[in-house]
């Protein structure tokens, strides 16, 4: 029997409040929908379960589940028994890695120690805090529901219980954010010592509340060369505490350095950088359950329907089929194009080897003229075996990822 590793992500859509910046699938008001809607996950993992052997066109394969990300929306606000019932009927029905990454999105505000150490017993062992900024006023601006203060709690209190493995989300190229803003909020954080801080550029999302104020001229975007700035800041503050950068957003801190190892950081060991993310990255197969999560099996990226009524409602009426959208069957090239897209987004970027260990093909070759452009323009190096984005690529990576679309 063919054994097959696998991610799988689950979408829980349910939010306090919608935050300024946010248009991402999630809805305020409509927590009295969980315990219909945890109910119609769990179909959806049976269903899926039973259908995958044909969605992968072979007879008997067992899914060996790696990670686990559950995200949203906000997860932490739903009680957590129904996180739980989700949970258990994934392992009803998968293989679940004993090493498994089992992740949970939180949010201050949303939390109690009762609620994580629930989360704990479950088997969760890795928690993201979206915290985004510490400053009173910008956390107003976004729209967030809590204060430094409360992070501080849900940090605490996740220690309280033994999670030792804490992401906190961060924000930069904020309106009236300034250069002292960022330095303070990751002098902070870094003095918690959590093992993994993503630092999110801002992207403004049409349709939200801060698009509509920007455009009002009642917000004001820091310039291109103040938000360069602030992501070089991060970059070097994370960099000389111990954080390995190995995406463009994403850094991982390694276990055992020391300051006069950052140099050689590359060889530390990098335990805490998120496998979840990484499968992602590595083009590796993953399924989404719950309204809006996206699928990627066999060549073809799925998503299921946003709205999550008429999710839950086709889940009622057994017609789960009209969940679910394809948005992309991918032929061979497809494929080799986003492996390069996606691989590029790692510090580390593409090895030739295993591009060719993977496509039978060597992507020198196969990419010969947008490879040659880039590296005229600086924005990529090819190194050895690697393929990599140089520090202009880094500040240019749109250029880079149009080349293989
Ligand atoms: S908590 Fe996250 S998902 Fe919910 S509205 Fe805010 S940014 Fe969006």
């Amino acid at each position: 029997m063919n054994t097959k590793n696998i991610g799988i992500y689950i979408h829980i859509p349910f939010c306090k409040q919608k935050c300024n910046y946010c248009d991402f699938c999630s809805y305020a008001g409509k927590e009295s929908l969980s315990a219909r809607y945890t109910k119609s996950v769990c179909e959806e993992i049976k269903f899926v379960t039973k259908n995958f052997n044909t969605l992968n066109r072979t007879k008997e394969i067992v899914q060996n589940v790696k990670t686990i990300y559950i995200g949203g929306g906000t997860p932490s606000l739903i009680d957590s028994k129904y996180i739980e019932q989700i949970l258990n009927e994934i392992k009803l029905n998968y293989q679940v890695d004993e090493n498994a990454e089992i992740t949970i999105e939180v949010n201050p505000g949303t939390v109690t120690l009762e609620k994580l150490e629930h989360y704990k017993q479950m088997g969760i062992n890795r928690l993201s805090i979206g915290l985004q900024v510490i400053k009173p006023d910008l956390l107003k601006m976004l729209g967030r529901i809590h204060t430094y203060y409360d992070f501080l709690d849900t940090y605490r209190f996740a220690r309280n219980v033994g999670f030792e493995n804490i992401n906190v989300d961060l924000m930069i190229g904020l309106p009236n954010q300034t250069l002292l803003d960022v330095n303070d909020a990751l002098e902070e954080i870094i003095s918690l010592e959590p093992q993994h801080i993503s630092v999110y550029s801002l992207i403004l999302e049409e349709g939200t509340n801060l698009e509509k104020q920007v455009k009002e001229k009642n917000l004001e975007l820091p310039s291109e060369e103040e938000e360069r700035a602030m992501y070089w800041q991060v970059k070097k503050m994370l960099e000389e505490n111990g954080y390995k950068h190995y995406e463009i957003s994403n850094f991982a801190k390694m276990e055992n350095f020391t300051r006069d190892e950052h140099k050689e950081s590359s060889n530390l060991n990098l335990k805490y950088a998120s496998k979840h993310n990484l499968d992602c990255w590595n083009q590796e197969e993953y399924i989404g359950f719950g309204s809006a999560a996206h699928s990627y099996i066999n060549m073809v990226r799925y998503s299921n329907i946003e709205d999550v009524e008429k999710y839950i409602e086709n889940i009622e009426n057994r017609m789960i089929e009209k969940n679910y959208i394809i948005q992309e069957k991918q032929n061979m090239e497809e494929k080799q194009k986003e492996y390069m897209l996606l691989g590029l987004r790692k510090i580390d970027g593409v090895s030739i080897q295993e591009f060719k260990n993977k496509f039978v093909a060597n992507p020198v070759f196969l990419y010969h003229e947008q490879l040659e452009k880039l590296v005229n323009e600086e924005l990529i190096e090819v190194d050895g075996d690697v393929i990599k984005l140089t520090d202009k690529g880094l500040d240019f990576a749109n250029i880079v990822w149009e080349e293989f679309v």
